[in-house]
C-alpha cells in the first residue's frame, strides 16, 4: 500500500510559530497548482502499490476552490490506482470552511477532515497570528460533525501563559463534539519564526518543562479515559479512526510527496525531496523537470529511525523485525542498551516488542536517542 500527500503552499498570514513551507502571497496560485499536476503525472510511475490514502495538506489547503480540487482529484484518479475506501483527507482551517465549500469538498470524495484549531482561547490565537477565532472553531465543528464522519481537530498545548485549568477547559470543548479523532502537539519554537525572535529577546516567556509534561500527561489522561487510543505520541484516534495516512508513514510504508518542500519515500532506502521555493519548482516543471533531490538511507539511518518513530506509537519496537531487516548484530545492541532504561522504568518489553510505559511518554524522544546506532555505517 502506499499513500500520496500534496503539499499547496500558500496561507492567508503566516501564524507566528510555524516553519512549514508557504508563501502569503497568491499571486503564483494557478501557475503552481499547474506545476502540481504536471508533477503527478510526471511521477505516476514511481508508485507501484494502490493508494491506501491521499492527503491536501500544507500550506492551507482549504483555500483551493472546489472545481481545483475537483481537477487534481480527478488526475489522481487517472494516473494512480486508488484503493475503494481510500482515506482522503483535507487540512481545513476553522476560517476557510462555510458549509456549501464543506458540502461540495465531500461530494468530491474527500472523507476527512484535520482541521486546525489550536486553542479556544482568542488570547492565544492572537499570540500565534492564525487568522480565526474560538467562534470560528465552535462553528466549523458543528458543521463539520453533521456532515463528516471522520475528521481530526489540531490543538496545541503549552502555550506561553497558559495555565492547567485553560487546558482542561481547551478539551472540555473539544470533547463536546467527541471528534473521532485528535492531534494535539506541544508549542516549539522554531528557528526563524516571529515566536523565535520574541523568546531570544524575552518579550515572551515559554513554561518550563514540567509545565509542559503536566498538560501532556493531562492530555493523555483525559482522552483515554474518553476512549480514544493514544496510537502516536501525539495522535488519538477513537476505534476505527485512526489516521491511514500518518500511521503509513509511521510503519514505514512508501508514500509520494507532491508540491514545493514534499518528501517521499520508497518503503526501502530511497527518500527525496522537491525543493522548498514556489518559484524555483514552478519553473522546473515548466521545463518537465522534478525539482528533487535524493538520498540512499544507510542502515544505521533505518534503524535510528525505525527506533524513534517505533517508540513513539503504539506497534513499540520489534527484535525480531529489527534481526531479520538489520541483522543480529543490531538486535544484540538494542537489547543491550535498553537494558539501563527498562532498570530505570523508561522501557519494558512486552514478548518481543519493546514499548515506553504511559508515565514515561512524554520523554520519548529523549529515550530513544539511548537506542541509537551511532557507529556502524
Ligand atoms: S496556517 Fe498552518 S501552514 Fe499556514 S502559517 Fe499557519 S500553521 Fe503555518
Amino acid at each position: 500500500m502506499a499513500s500520496l500527500y500534496l503539499h499547496f503552499p500558500f496561507c492567508k498570514q503566516a501564524c507566528h510559530y510555524c516553519n512549514f513551507h508557504f508563501s502569503t502571497g497568491l499571486k503564483n496560485k494557478t501557475a503552481l497548482i499547474s506545476a502540481l499536476k504536471k508533477e503527478l503525472v510526471l511521477r505516476k510511475s514511481e508508485v507501484k502499490t494502490p493508494l491506501q490514502s491521499i492527503y491536501f495538506g500544507g500550506g492551507s489547503p482549504s483555500l483551493l476552490s472546489l472545481s481545483e480540487l475537483e481537477e487534481i482529484i480527478g488526475l489522481i484518479y487517472i494516473h494512480y490506482r486508488v484503493l475503494d475506501g481510500a482515506e482522503c483527507t483535507l487540512e481545513l482551517n476553522p476560517d476557510d470552511g462555510h458549509p456549501e465549500y464543506l458540502k461540495g469538498v465531500y461530494n468530491l470524495g474527500i472523507n476527512r477532515l484535520s482541521i486546525g484549531v489550536q486553542s479556544f482561547l482568542d488570547r492565544d490565537l492572537k499570540l500565534m497570528n492564525r487568522a480565526h477565532g474560538a467562534t470560528d472553531s465552535l462553528r466549523i465543528l458543528d458543521e463539520v460533525s453533521k456532515i463528516f464522519d471522520n475528521y481530526s481537530v489540531d490543538l496545541i498545548y503549552g502555550m506561553p501563559g497558559s495555565s492547567l485549568v485553560e487546558w482542561q477547559k481547551t478539551l472540555d470543548r473539544v470533547l463536546a463534539f467527541q471528534p473521532p479523532h485528535i492531534s494535539a502537539y506541544a508549542l516549539t519554537v522554531e528557528p526563524k519564526t516571529v515566536l523565535h525572535r520574541w523568546v531570544q529577546t524575552d518579550q515572551i516567556q515559554l513554561l518550563d518543562d514540567e509545565q509542559v509534561q503536566q498538560q501532556y500527561d493531562h492530555l493523555v489522561q483525559r482522552l483515554e479515559s474518553e476512549g480514544y487510543h493514544n496510537y502516536e505520541f501525539s495522535n488519538f484516534g477513537k476505534q476505527g479512526f485512526y489516521a491511514v495516512n500518518n500511521s503509513n508513514y509511521w510503519k514505514g510504508l512508501p508514500y509520494i510527496g507532491i508540491g514545493p518542500s514534499a518528501h517521499s519515500y520508497d518503503g526501502a532506502s530511497q527518500r527525496s525531496w522537491n525543493v522548498a521555493n514556489n518559484a524555483k519548482y514552478i519553473q522546473a516543471l515548466e521545463k518537465n523537470r522534478l525539482p528533487l533531490e535524493k538520498e540512499t538511507l544507510t542502515p544505521k539511518d533505518r534503524y535510528n529511525e525505525y527506533i524513534m518513530i517505533g517508540l513513539r506509537t503504539e506497534w513499540g519496537v520489534s527484535k525480531g523485525f529489527i534481526e531479520t531487516q538489520f541483522g543480529p548484530i543490531y538486535a544484540r545492541y538494542l537489547e543491550e542498551q535498553a537494558e539501563k532504561q527498562i532498570a530505570a522504568n523508561y522501557l519494558y518489553w512486552d514478548g518481543d516488542i519493546l514499548r515506553i510505559p504511559v508515565k514515561a511518554r512524554f520523554l520519548s524522544d529523549g529515550i530513544a536517542a539511548e537506542l541509537f546506532m551511532l557507529h556502524l555505517a
